[in-house]
């Protein structure tokens, strides 16, 4: 038996190549044949990676040339009425993915609580569904090619359809015939070797199931584990632990279960039983969505811990989840500071991690290469614990000595003497902060980074575009205006560039969906800050206009849930450290003479656990953190906030919790609902609901916008409400943006 394994790899290669591929494909640019080479490359260059470092069980179909869910609406052949006319399967797959012609295109939706995006399942009520096994055979043989037995990774049935959307109707409608899909597709596979092992992800057990879920669980894997006796089945669970499953999957006559140690602890509670039951237990101890050497003497342990019940022969070591959602290789990282770099581990580097392992654990000799390896990982752990790059006694001292943590006044007092300084009017309208980015601005901050233009020059673009960005605003008519954010090409990344703790790799890009990729920062060390970050461009803005101008930051919940960040300290306190840094910017905005500080937390919702147990926890260090940064804010300073989403009934209390003046929110697209959970709440301060949609080139007209409007006010009076746009305008052009502004503030005039 193997004795080591990975859940699953990263596809979109260490250069990107899957993505400049697809692009230059869905220009036009080359035909699905130089794509399909690109891929073939790349899955074999894939497979080599994991056979050198040891890796004795890999996976095919861990591979999709845009999402594994969509792969998995294909292999059903449950293809949505609107792109079922496309005879050319090539064609109808991207369709689904990015639209065609009328048909929109299918929505995407976070995976779990990762920053992945996967392609949602439309089911409805008579839906039907055939069998398409091309893909999955053909990757399976491709690796034999070179010698390769792979397990064959599959989404299960029960967390397809747990995720699905349907018309309304009982999601698991159709889970009998899906598994019979399944159930077809196994016997195809069964024909492929002597023996096949698959693997079903269930990440859908990782929240809480319902006994209903469990009781398809059971059928499903009752099933699929009689089809044939050469077919050795995983079930793999990630993200949290799933206790409530393995208890079931147990009593099924599957091969082999496959746990997450890492996010998941608990799962050390289902050991008894994997136990009594003879199963296979694949223990996923390397993290495989950090970036962080892993321990290797604390996962030893683990494991030895792990094998005092379960016995040692029944134990593969893997990896907690799919590599996907780690950047690649550490290869390309040149600029990167030495010291920190060998405190790091990608994809590549988590496969010496795991086979390391197993070699430790199953006692197997080591070569003097492994001996050093094991060396270097003990350096590296110890030189974290102390290394000045990382602890910084200032920042400690200053989180341990906080003596407010909130602002002085309550909200119905701060909001009465605003309203008397601020003077600002009933349904006041604003923005949410950035304005369109220009390929020209796009290109001039490139060239200050590449140094190929000087700062004076880059500095008076900038204040040509807030120039332009404030004279628009006055002309449309706003009441409170934004620099329009011209200086930042993310909202993250910009404040992580000025302080102390955070770093940026030259090439760790991690697939968010299809082709697009991102580059979280690396936030290593103790937090602190040097100087102001906004300052200068925000009162360069409120030098050249009598209105006020809005001061924008990033909210430190939201910085830390999109980076990667430092695994030796809880989460409470890297964002207290950030909080405090923001709380001095919001002093040195308001000592400058800004009045209005907005602190975005775009990202507060998708950093919510999995499970309702972890939650309380994760909303007191949120929002603590939030209120920690705007402590600062003087009484007639006010604070806004902005969330992009729209659903709000399970945190609204949380949300209100947080304490801003203002909040502004999306609800465009859904009418008042959104605010009925506002007033039904008891909701106290002020809201902008945006009253139109920023992610359609469409400009609303002046009635549309007046009935949103309307609706508004059916729910909250007039006093408790801002007019502003759903999100920031930084993807759309000025001749969208500029009529579609002053349409809005037409449409206020007739309720003032
Ligand atoms: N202030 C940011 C902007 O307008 C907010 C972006 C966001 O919510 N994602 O771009
Ligand atoms: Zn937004």
């Amino acid at each position: 038996m193997q004795k080591n394994s990975i859940v699953g790899f990263p596809r979109i290669g260490e250069k990107r190549e899957l993505k400049f591929t697809l692009e230059k494909f869905w220009a036009k640019g080359c035909e699905f044949d130089e794509v399909e080479k690109t891929a073939n490359e790349l899955k074999i260059r894939h497979w080599e990676y994991q056979k050198n470092a040891g890796i004795e069980l890999i996976s095919s179909n861990d591979f999709s040339y845009y999402d594994g869910m969509l792969d998995t609406i294909m292999m059903l052949g449950c293809v949505p009425q609107r792109f079922a006319t496309i005879q050319n399967k090539t064609e109808q797959y991207f369709a689904m993915a990015r639209g065609y012609k009328d048909g929109v295109a299918m929505a995407m939706t976070k995976w779990f609580n990762t920053n992945y995006h996967y392609i949602v399942p439309e089911l409805h009520k008579n839906q039907s569904f055939r069998l398409d096994s091309t893909k999955i055979i053909s990757e399976y043989k491709q690796a034999k090619e070179i010698g390769l037995k792979t397990k064959i990774n599959l989404i299960g049935a029960v967390t397809f359809l747990g995720l699905s959307t349907t018309d309304g109707s009982d999601k698991f409608l159709h889970f009998a015939k899906v598994v019979d899909i399944y159930s077809e597709l196994l016997s195809e596979i069964s024909s492929l070797d002597d023996e096949v092992i698959v693997q079903f992800d269930e990440p859908y057990f990782a929240k809480e199931p319902t006994n209903g879920e469990l009781g398809l669980l059971k059928n499903c894997y009752d099933k699929l584990a009689n089809i044939s006796p050469n077919i050795k089945i995983i079930v793999t669970t990630y993200f949290e632990h799933s206790n409530e499953a393995t208890k079931i999957l147990v009593n099924t006559p599957i091969w082999a279960m496959g746990l997450d140690f890492v996010a998941g602890e608990k799962n050390l509670q289902s050991l008894d039983w994997i136990a009594k039951s003879d199963k296979i237990l694949f223990a996923g101890v390397v993290n495989g969505r950090n970036i962080w050497k892993n321990d290797l003497q604390k996962s030893i342990k683990l494991l030895h811990t792990i094998g005092e019940i379960i016995p040692k022969d029944k134990i593969i070591i893997t990896s907690s989840c799919s590599l996907l959602h780690s950047p690649f290789t550490l290869k390309y990282e040149q600029k990167l500071d030495s010291e920190l770099k060998n405190w790091l581990s990608f994809a590549v580097e988590k496969l010496d991690e795991v086979a390391i392992l197993s070699k430790l654990f199953f006692n197997e000799p080591l070569s003097q290469k492994d001996k050093e390896f094991v060396q270097n990982n003990q350096k590296a752990i110890e030189s974290k614990k102390t290394s000045s790059k990382i602890h910084n006694l200032d920042v400690n001292k200053r989180v341990q000595n906080i003596s407010s943590w909130e602002r002085e006044l309550e909200v119905s007092k701060r909001l009465k003497i605003q309203r008397e300084t601020l003077k600002y009017p009933d349904l006041a309208t604003t923005t949410i902060g950035s304005f369109p980015q220009t390929n020209e601005l796009r290109n001039v901050r490139k060239e200050y980074k590449q140094k190929t233009i000087s700062l004076e020059d880059y500095e008076a673009y900038i204040k040509s575009y807030i120039d332009d960005c404030i004279k628009k605003q006055e002309s449309i008519g706003l009441d409170v205006l934004v620099h329009g954010e011209p200086e930042r090409n993310d909202m993250v990344e910009y404040f992580g560039e000025q302080m102390n703790g955070f770093a940026f790799s030259s090439n760790g890009w991690v697939q968010s969906y299809g082709a697009r990729c991102v580059k979280p920062p690396i936030l290593y060390g103790d937090v602190s800050l040097d100087a102001p970050m906004t300052t200068k461009w925000i009162t360069y803005a409120q030098s050249i206009t009598n209105k006020i101008v809005k001061g924008m930051l990033t909210g430190p919940v939201t910085i830390i849930n999109w980076s990667f960040v430092r695994d030796d300290l809880p989460k409470s306190q890297i964002a207290y450290q950030i909080a405090l840094c923001l709380a001095d910017e919001i002093d040195d905005l308001q000592k400058n003479g800004i009045k209005i500080i907005q602190v975005d937390e775009a990202a507060f919702k998708e950093g919510y656990p999995l499970r309702a147990e972890n939650i309380s926890d994760y909303e007191n260090w949120a929002v603590k953190s939030f209120k920690l940064s705007v402590s600062s804010a003087y009484t007639q300073t006010q604070i806004h906030t902005h969330m992009c989403y729209s659903e709000f009934g399970d945190i609204i209390h949380t949300i209100e919790a947080m304490d801003a003046d203002v909040i502004t929110i999306e609800t465009a697209k859904s009418g008042n609902r959104l605010l009925q959970i506002f007033k039904s709440s008891g909701y106290s301060k002020e809201i902008g609901p945006g009253v139109y949609d920023i992610h359609s080139p469409r400009i609303p007209s002046v009635q549309e916008i007046e009935t949103q409007i309307q609706l508004l006010l059916e729910v909250l009076p007039k006093e408790q409400l801002w007019i502003n746009p759903d999100c920031g305008l930084k993807t759309r052009k000025w001749e969208e943006v500029t009529p579609a502004l002053a349409n809005m503030v037409q449409a206020v005039k007739k309720f003032r």
